[in-house]
């Protein structure tokens, strides 16, 4: 993989796939599915694009049907969901806002009932603001990273949890940021590593239910997140993603999906409450 990216900048966020230069791969042309998630059903929160578009690839490319949610992107829900069918797999999309409690029980019965059930979980819609100063973080910025990134997990996850049986996965996407920390994402680093507890405790409260919860700890990967974050602070820093990473380079979601079908699968049935750092090389303490 390599990837030159030029300065850019998505003026709203969620960013969207269309906008960005060059266009992300979201699974590789040559990944063969192997009936890993055969007659599963998933639910991947901003599903839509980027990392949680390529879980959704890999898991309908594996044999699961697949619904996501997503906040307001109809464009780039729409192609996931013809690329799933592609598959020759059922596609659910539901657009709405994961910070409100009464829209996530809402949703999850909308999927489970489209889908006829619920096996796997993928908690993944958020946000990121860039503040290069706490004092630059508004009351609003800092609670809208709380309520999509960590209530938004909740909220989700407690309504999902009565359709889950024996053998389901619950998976998260965390950070890198919530090991290495970052000085320009206090507020979103901070609900990374909320995530992690979150993680780790409910691993914990449904081993005996045997349903197993994992995270996967992406370092820099390209998607709409990152113009519509960095890009508008710095165009430049959007063109150098990744470039201090071991590899020297971001990843493409493509690199991504393979550790969410791992955990999504019985492959990892003696896997949880771990996590899978996906990050380049970075070594950290986690
Ligand atoms: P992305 O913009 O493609 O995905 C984020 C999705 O979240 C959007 O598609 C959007 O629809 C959804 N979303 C945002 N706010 C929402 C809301 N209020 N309600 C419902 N959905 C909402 O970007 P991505 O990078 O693929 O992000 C996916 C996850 O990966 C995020 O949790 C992000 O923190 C995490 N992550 C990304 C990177 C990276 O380098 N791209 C690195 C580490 C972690
Ligand atoms: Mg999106």
């Amino acid at each position: 993989m390599s990837l030159t990216i030029p300065p850019q900048s998505q003026d709203h966020q969620p960013g969207v796939e269309g906008k960005m230069t060059p266009p992300a791969i979201h699974i590789r042309p040559g990944y063969k599915g192997s009936g890993k998630l055969t007659g599963k059903k998933a639910l991947i929160t901003g599903g839509d694009s980027g990392i949680g578009r390529a879980a959704a690839l890999h898991f309908a490319r594996e044999g699961a049907d697949v619904a996501i949610i997503y906040l307001e992107e109809h464009e780039d829900a729409q192609e996931t969901a013809r690329l799933i069918e592609a598959e020759g797999r059922k596609a659910v999309l539901i657009a709405g806002d994961v910070a409100s409690s009464s829209f996530c029980n809402e949703a999850v019965e909308k999927a489970v009932s489209d889908l006829g059930g619920l096996d796997i979980l993928v908690n993944n819609a958020g946000v990121q603001y860039v503040s290069l100063d706490l004092t630059d973080i508004t009351d609003e910025v800092w609670q809208r990273h709380m309520d999509v990134n960590i209530n938004g997990y909740f909220y989700i996850t407690r309504a999902a949890l009565k359709h889950l049986n024996s053998g389901a996965s619950i998976i998260s996407t965390s950070s890198i940021n919530a090991f290495a920390g970052n000085k320009s994402l206090v507020a979103y680093t901070t609900t990374k590593s909320a995530e992690m507890g979150f993680t780790r405790a409910l691993a914990l409260q449904l081993a005996g239910k045997k349903i197993r919860v994992n995270a996967v700890a992406p370092g820099p990967v390209w998607t709409p997140l990152q113009p519509a974050s960095w890009g508008p602070v710095d165009p430049e820093a959007v063109a150098n993603l990744g470039k201090d990473t071991p590899m020297e380079r971001c990843g493409e979601p493509c690199e991504l999906g393979p550790a969410y079908v791992y955990l999504a699968s019985d492959d990892s049935s003696y896997v949880t409450g771990q996590t899978l750092h996906v990050n380049g090389g970075m070594i950290i303490n986690g």
